[in-house]
């Protein structure tokens, strides 16, 4: 490549699988594409779409709507949209947003150098919506220079085909990322000067099932836990069926393993649970956080939870506010059912009216922000050890970093600490974040 690079801007909507698959797409293009953070200067423009909700769905075709003025003034511009979106609308999306140059699904950021080839070429838009047969993606080499904690993917798809829920349609059928692999890219990046990893797929609890060649999931923990240098593990998410005796036990034993889990439990009515097909039902999910809370009594449970499933009546609604109390949950995500395509439960009797599921869900985020308020409250006055990951988003002259029980913490601080492990006193309780004092870099920092 000679000249200058032309320059690449990625809107990215949705999970952490997205962020990831964003770095991805910075990475597979990097040849030819430097990232921008101004949208009206790109020469390419990324929508990387999240169609797990009727919102997010709603954003992506809004944004679209508005790129066209942009696309008018700067027609040499070219607009793709990847994940979930593309993958499920493909040809659709295409007739339906004429100033798109391409739609590539969950499976195709690898062919996007090509894509975009076929696209400069021919001037015609590509659409690509193909499945591969191996999820394979070459460890990755590079980190921004100060970056303390990365996303490492192990496996994407799934099986489960919750009842709600359009992730295998749009992602595809389970498939690990070989371990080798995985391990090489979390040593490059602790020879980078990383501290944290956090291991992603859909249902991490599964990684390896039917790939006798790769390790089980709690192989996998130990494997990377003993890699010199690791600080933190995390991994998320976790199916609750599929929390085994064996992965419990990793909370015991291994020091980097973070004290935090995400266990979305989505109801704690047993009855919607099975409606769900969940594959537990509230005592099961019950047990299991007991296991955990008694091999790893800091442990910090956070969970997602769906009001106005259809069926859902006062009773089980009920149920979910009193497993939210009983558990306590730490922290929540929340969410109104919506109906998905191809999906059982968008053709379920019993939808629940709007503002049924809006009242539900103003009453179930009283009781959870209470909690998350209590749970902050206890770290006051505690020392802990929090990673730095940047400038905080409320003031800039704040550091903002994590606790290994994965609360944010703002305190005053130098650049210099960025990407660093700090000792923090705690000493305020906000709703959404935590207030500290640093009092000095944490052991090897
Ligand atoms: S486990 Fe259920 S909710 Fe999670 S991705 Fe699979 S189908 Fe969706």
């Amino acid at each position: 490549m000679t000249g200058p690079k032309k320059r690449l801007y990625i809107k990215t909507y949705g999970c952490q699988m997205n962020v990831y698959d964003s770095e991805l797409m910075a990475q597979v293009l990097s040849a030819d594409y430097t990232l921008t953070t101004q949208p009206e200067d790109a020469d390419l423009y990324l929508i990387n779409t999240c169609s797990i909700r009727a919102k997010s769905e709603e954003k992506v075709h809004s944004l679209l709507g508005r790129l066209r003025f942009l696309k008018k003034r700067r027609p040499q511009m070219l607009i793709g949209v990847g994940g979930c979106v593309a993958q499920q609308e493909g040809e659709r999306l295409r007739q339906r947003v004429p100033h798109l140059d391409l739609v590539f699904g969950t499976h195709g950021i690898y062919r996007l150098p090509e894509m975009l080839r076929q696209v400069e070429d021919g001037g015609a838009p590509v659409v690509d919506t193909d499945y591969v047969e191996q999820f394979q993606i070459p460890p990755r080499r590079h980190w921004p220079p100060g970056q303390g904690k990365a996303l490492v993917t192990i496996m994407q798809g799934c099986n489960n085909f919750c009842t709600y829920c359009v992730v295998p349609y749009v992602r595809g059928p389970e498939m690990s990322r070989p371990s080798g692999e995985i391990i090489q890219e979390v040593q490059n990046f602790l020879a980078s000067g990383g501290r944290e990893v956090t291991l992603l797929g859909q249902n991490v609890n599964s990684y390896g099932r039917g790939c006798p060649e790769s390790l089980s999931f709690p192989q996998l923990l130990r494997e990377l836990a003993a890699l010199p240098g690791l600080a933190r593990l995390r991994f998320t998410t976790s199916h609750p069926r599929d929390l085994s005796a064996e992965l419990i036990q990793c909370f015991a034993e291994l020091p980097a393993l973070c004290e935090h889990i995400h266990l979305p439990v989505q109801s704690g009515s047993s009855r919607i649970l099975s409606r769900m097909k969940r594959g537990y039902n509230r005592d099961d999910y019950l047990q299991r956080v007991r296991q955990l809370q008694a091999v790893c009594p800091e442990i910090a449970i956070t969970t997602d939870l769906i009001v106005g499933f259809p069926g859902e009546t006062e009773e089980d609604f009920q149920e979910t506010l009193s497993l939210m109390q009983e558990v306590p949950f730490d922290n929540a995500f929340y969410f109104k059912y919506s109906p998905r395509p191809q999906t059982r439960a968008a053709t379920f009797p019993g939808q629940i009216a709007e503002s049924i599921k809006a009242a539900r869900l103003a009453r179930l985020k009283e009781i959870q922000d209470r909690l998350t308020r209590a749970s902050h409250q206890r770290l006051v006055g505690q020392i802990k050890e929090v990673l730095v990951e940047g400038r905080s988003k409320q003031s800039t002259s704040q550091l903002s970093g994590r606790l290994r029980s994965n609360q944010v913490v703002n305190f005053t601080g130098s650049q210099e600490l960025i990407g660093r492990l700090v000792q923090v006193r705690i000493e305020q309780a906000c709703q959404h974040s935590l207030g500290g004092r640093a009092l000095g870099c944490a052991g090897s920092c």
